[in-house]
């Protein structure tokens, strides 16, 4: 019955489709709230619900054998691409990584036109997981991009031109932005990220017409103490405020920084958020250990029109391990228990899978939904995790699953009404957290309180393929009303792409590894894959135009993952960005990527230093892992064992501490290290250099796709 009226419907809009009146991107509320029945994709979950799920099946499971290149385009950024793109009215809007924004003809892929914000270099040093964008928001006749740099910028629809741009942050602090905006009721929804930093997290409403800033909500308070004169101060004085204590929130701002996702429900006329980790990640060095500082990863409930606080659900009272609660909400309705119920299901981080009441943010259920170490169960009366003692490492250092890469991460789920389950694309990546020992806050700094030191790599070959052999990356179709999986598929690597589930009874998702790949939505069986020759991370989206259904994905692999563990990713190059559209019986060939040129191995041998490695050995794993990898090991940002720049102390100086390659992302360390601390860390990556000349530990394996 409900396939049928699909069906129906998705005839008569499939007809208007390319007639819609008004020019370019002209969406509004009536459309948006049909969207989920639509050929299009409007929004950046397709639709208001975020479920992922077309009802279109021209590509289904007795076709997708033959689906083939239709067009794709090539972009001219090769850092990583997590953008979900739109199609209204034949125009296809997408984003790539330092926030430009592109509109396709999306029958053809003929360039209509491009926008490029020009971000200063230097500003990606801000960006804890990459200069990455996911998306723009389309709203009657223009086009929505957060940029890098904090900057909210509507574009004209029909020529990418700006029509208004505002700075939503303080472009003292270290603040980004990533996600993608969202627009309800003439209003244009932004959040920021920099919480590893030292930012203090909030959500704005603009105008969409004219770019007025109409509210604000804070996540965290005041750290001194005052009113904002913003939609969250009474919420703040009377729930939040209470919950927090002497810390060094007070310096950082707390974090909670709303980077992600959003969903929103016309008739409840409720927003969802969802809120990220605090600043530092260490719960003792925040807020004295005590408190469960809210909204920190939380889930928040709003009116659109106000900023209004409806309720709350704290998926981890007082965060200590980066679990975010910022992973991807979406809405549906539920048969549980043989009542349909309104609901709103999140798999943060922190590895339970929740369902939850959206009318009023009563918990319904939480299991996990991957193995985890830090918790046992959610007690279903407080709706508070059990957690294990010994997680919150103030004593001793603790191995634990989930990491701050989080059981699952930005990527999209998908939800298929007809199978009923949702497809997580997972992490099973173990960390050790570990008090970083009274370091104390560094403004701009990465500050997280947690010792990033022991997570250097083992230099034992069988220690390193034992921690490499418990990390890997999963698609898993969980059924959310019995909250147990149902079929499960093994990537190799972590950090899977985000996923699409279709009518035709199938789930897209490409990999880190290179394949772009189609699964039967009920039994999880391959059906096809393509080889991107580039790692793929973005989630798919598709739409049917001139009577063709097509596929498509943005491809070019980066993002924190890829950043910030590569001991069990391969080591590759950076590729330039593609968009890749499919549909079946497709003949374009997209050219080979060049061969992978791995800059020559450097003769260090009789290099000299007069810095101290072992001191080195510390300073790099507390200031350059993140980007440069455990052990120098680079597998993606610029290997520096390999790096010309390590063969004289001038020219190593002249970059850390002086930023000669700040353009270009690297911007300079002298508010952190001496010119004698960049000589150390250059000693310790002349040691690195020496082993791998002699087959040492860095050895990663080659990209498979
Ligand atoms: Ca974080």
């Amino acid at each position: 019955m409900r396939i049928l009226g699909l069906g129906l419907a998705l005839a008569a809009v499939v007809a208007l489709a390319g007639c819609q009146k008004g020019g370019a991107g002209n969406v509004d509320a009536k459309r948006l709230e049909a969207a989920a029945t639509n050929a299009e994709w409007i929004s950046y979950g397709k639709d208001y619900n975020e479920q992922r799920f077309s009802p279109l099946d021209k590509v289904n499971a007795s076709n997708v054998k033959d689906l083939g290149l239709a067009w794709y385009a090539e972009f001219d950024t090769d850092r990583g691409q997590e953008a979900t793109p739109l199609m209204i009215d034949g125009v296809l809007y997408t984003s790539t990584a330092w926030s430009k924004v592109f509109a396709f003809d999306a029958k053809s892929g003929k360039l209509l036109w491009k926008f490029d914000p020009k971000i200063e270099g230097a500003k990606g040093f801000d960006a804890c997981c990459d200069v990455v964008n996911r998306g723009v928001a389309v709203w009657k006749g223009k086009v929505y991009v957060g940029t890098i740099d904090g900057r909210l910028i509507a574009l004209d629809a029909k020529t990418g031109k700006v029509a208004w741009s505002q700075q939503t942050t303080d472009t003292s602090r270290p603040y980004t932005i990533t996600g993608a905006p969202r627009v309800v009721k003439d209003k244009v929804f932004i959040g920021n990220g920099g919480a590893e930093y030292g930012v203090r997290g909030y959500i704005s409403a603009y105008d969409a017409a004219s770019g007025k800033l109409l509210w604000r909500f804070f996540t965290t308070p005041n750290p001194n103490g005052q009113p904002d004169g913003a939609a969250s101060d009474k919420v703040m004085a009377e729930k939040a405020a209470a919950t927090w204590s002497d810390g060094e929130w007070k310096q950082t701002g707390g974090g909670g920084t709303v980077w992600d996702s959003m969903a929103y429900d016309p008739q409840l006329d409720i927003m969802y958020f969802g809120i990220g980790n605090g600043t530092p990640w260490n719960h003792m060095k925040r807020s004295g250990g005590k408190g469960d500082n809210l909204f920190l990863s939380s889930i928040l409930a709003l009116k659109p029109d106000t900023g209004e606080y409806v309720w709350h659900y704290q998926t981890t009272p007082g965060e200590s391990w980066d679990y975010t609660a910022t992973q991807h909400i979406m809405l549906a309705d539920l048969n549980i228990g043989g009542q349909t119920k309104k609901v709103l299901m999140q798999a943060p981080k922190n590895g339970f899978f929740y369902v939850i009441d959206r009318a009023n943010g009563k918990l319904l259920s939480a299991k996990p939904y991957t193995n985890i170490t830090w918790a046992t169960g959610v007690d279903p009366a407080t709706g508070r995790p059990i957690e294990n003692p010994a997680a919150r490492y103030q004593t001793s250092m603790v191995m634990q699953v989930p990491g701050p890469l989080g059981a699952h991460n930005w990527q999209p789920m998908a939800f298929n009404p007809k199978t009923g389950l949702v497809y997580i694309p997972l992490n099973v990546t173990p960390f050790a957290y570990a008090d970083d020992k009274g370091q104390g806050y560094k403004p701009g700094a990465w500050n997280v309180g947690v010792d990033f030191v022991i997570n250097s790599l083992p230099t034992d070959q069988a220690q390193l393929a034992a921690l490499q052999s418990l990390i890997k990356g999963q698609l898993v179709a969980w059924d959310p009303v019995q909250q147990k999986a149902v079929w499960t598929v093994d990537h190799p690597y972590f950090w899977n792409a985000g996923v699409l589930s279709t009518a035709g009874g199938l789930v897209f998702q490409g990999a880190a590894e290179g394949q772009f790949s189609a699964y039967d939505a009920a039994s999880g069986k391959a059906l096809w894959s393509y080889k991107t020759g580039n790692g793929v991370i973005a989630a798919p989206m598709t739409y049917e135009l001139g009577g063709e259904q097509y596929v498509a994905v943005m491809v070019g692999v980066g993002g924190g993952g890829q950043i910030s563990a590569p001991a069990s990713m391969p080591t590759r190059p950076r590729l330039p960005g593609r968009l890749l559209v499919f549909k079946v019986g497709g003949t374009a060939k997209a050219p080979d990527f060049p061969a992978p040129a791995q800059p020559p191995a450097l003769d260090v041998a009789n290099i000299t230093t007069t810095g101290d490695a072992q001191h080195g050995f510390e300073l790099f794993h507390k200031n350059c892992q993140v980007c440069h990898g455990p052990n120098a090991s680079g597998a993606w940002l610029p290997d520096l064992k390999r790096s010309p720049m390590i063969m004289t102390a001038d020219n190593f100086k002249g970059v850390v501490i002086d930023g000669a390659s700040a353009s270009r992302g690297m911007a300079s360390f002298s508010r952190f290290l001496s010119a004698k601390d960049a000589e150390d860390i250059r000693a310790y990556i002349l040691v690195e250099a020496r082993k791998a000349a002699q087959g040492g530990v860095a050895a990663a394996p080659t990209p498979a796709g």
